[in-house]
């Protein structure tokens, strides 16, 4: 668990967050510390809004970590809600690329179902056994990107 989250210290949040939680930071049992330095190429990480990265502020907690390389290493990875924390490393262009190729099963889905995209999400968070703040296809991992696109293509073979 995160150290700050039974001491009794003010937690001055890094910008750009305009807090952090205690209590979020209590919920959270996957711990990473805040990253530094990028795992992918060793750059420094910067904390920034994810509309630097989406184009537009995207979730509840519209932050990530990203590697100051946004050119060539172009990695980086979201936040625990509330939080300053990382949802897990950042993210290189192989996952990136494992997501690409597997998003399209979930889009068939939600088509097929007709569903919006919160509803798809909330069904694939389901499936998958994961919180639906962390459900989402620019913060999966290769493994989760390949589980989503199993999951959903099973859900288009049974429909
Ligand atoms: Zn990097």
């Amino acid at each position: 668990m995160d150290p700050r989250a039974n001491s009794e210290a003010k937690i001055i949040p890094p910008e750009p967050l305009p807090f952090v939680s205690r209590r979020a930071l209590r919920r959270v049992t996957d711990w990473m510390a805040p990253p530094e330095q990028c795992p992918n190429c060793g750059k420094v990480v910067e904390l920034v809004s994810n509309s630097e990265i989406y184009g537009r502020e995207f979730g509840d907690w519209p932050y990530a970590y990203r590697c100051i390389d946004h050119r060539g290493c172009d990695s980086y990875v979201g936040l625990h809600p509330n939080t300053d924390l990382p949802l897990g490393k950042l993210a290189d262009s192989f996952e990136r690329q494992a997501r690409k190729d597997n998003k399209r099963y979930f889009m068939d889905v939600l088509s097929r179902q007709n569903w919006s995209r919160n509803q798809a999400y909330a069904w694939l968070a389901q499936r998958m056994g994961i919180p639906e703040s962390e459900c989402h296809w620019g913060l999966f991992s290769v493994r989760q990107a390949h589980m989503a696109g199993a999951i959903c293509k099973e859900a288009l073979e049974e429909s």
